[in-house]
């Protein structure tokens, strides 16, 4: 029988969407029905298993499941005997420490002899740790910013995207602690054949993020400001120059990464581009 590699996501929650996303980005099909557990591709060696985000790490350590995708949050604070392959850029989010919002905050020593609530006593007591700090680590499992109201707590120690649920719990956040993505982890213990499959993966993974930070773009120019629109342009490999219907006039086509991407557009308009066009890139195979 053709070895298949097993893929453990998120069964719903915050990493589901995206990670369903990536994967049809991958151009993996497999049908997934509503309440189903298990799910085959017929067009990639790979089986589906969709859980409860905290069980991945443990499934993928104990080889129920042979790779994963999680949040880093959840890997580090489970500890089981996985390893990140790859960071995957979605589900952003940081573990944060916050007190209520009375408090007047005068730095980290304040946590000297406190309750503080959460559910990563690891993480929080690592940061502890590090930083000198002795408190008294309450773990819960849910609803965690409740914990000072109630009397609990305290402080928290709990995840933090926009803060509203702090703000509207009547706390502020005053430290980072540590911040999270979705990663790909992986068992330490791979067969050849099933190392070969997640190679695949991670290529078809690497390609789809590529696309997405970094548009293609054509312009016209007059071919005496050619040498200065080459300079503009960054490295990739020299850009596509072709000769337009128009005497003494190109057309320039090249690939330009997200984050530099409106300085090089005012960059090329001074160096006397036209109509430029900006592409979406579909696949990039660096
Ligand atoms: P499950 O039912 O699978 O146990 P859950 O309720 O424990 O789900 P979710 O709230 O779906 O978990 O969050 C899953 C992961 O998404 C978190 O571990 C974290 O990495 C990330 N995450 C959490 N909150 C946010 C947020 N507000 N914005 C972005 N990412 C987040
Ligand atoms: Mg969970």
């Amino acid at each position: 029988m053709e070895e298949k590699i097993r893929i453990a996501i998120q069964k719903s929650g915050r990493l589901s969407e995206d990670s369903l996303k990536l994967i049809k980005e991958c151009g993996i099909q497999f049908n997934n029905g509503t309440g189903k557990l298990k799910s085959d591709s017929d067009n990639f060696p790979a089986e589906f298993l969709f859980l409860r985000d905290d069980d991945i790490p443990g499934y993928v350590a104990d080889g129920v499941a042979d790779i994963g995708i999680v949040g880093e949050n959840v890997s580090v604070e489970t500890n089981k005997p996985v390893h990140t392959v790859h960071k995957l850029g979605f589900s952003k989010c940081r573990l944060s420490l916050a007190v209520p919002r009375t408090v007047e905050y005068t730095g980290l020593q304040m946590f000297h002899n406190k309750n503080i609530a959460t559910s990563y006593p690891r993480i929080l007591s690592t940061y502890l740790q590090q930083e000198g700090i002795e408190a008294a680590i309450h773990e819960i499992s849910g609803s965690v910013e409740i914990a000072p109201s109630i009397g609990l707590a305290d402080a928290i120690c709990d995840i933090v995207s926009s803060g509203s649920t702090l703000m509207s719990n009547g706390l502020k956040e005053v430290e980072v602690i540590f911040r999270s993505e979705a990663v790909l982890i992986s068992s330490n213990t791979l067969s050849a054949a099933k190392q070969k499959i997640l190679d695949q993966l991670l290529f078809r993974i690497k390609a789809v993020q590529a696309a997405k930070n970094n548009k293609y773009i054509l312009l016209n120019a007059p071919n005496h400001a050619i040498p200065k629109i080459i300079d503009v342009l960054p490295g990739m490999k020299s850009p596509t120059v072709v000769p337009l219907a128009m005497e003494g006039w190109s057309s320039i086509h090249s690939v330009i990464n997200e984050n530099e991407f409106w300085q090089i557009i005012e960059n090329l308009r001074e160096a006397g581009a036209q109509g430029i066009l900006v592409v979406p890139i579909e696949k990039m195979i660096i």
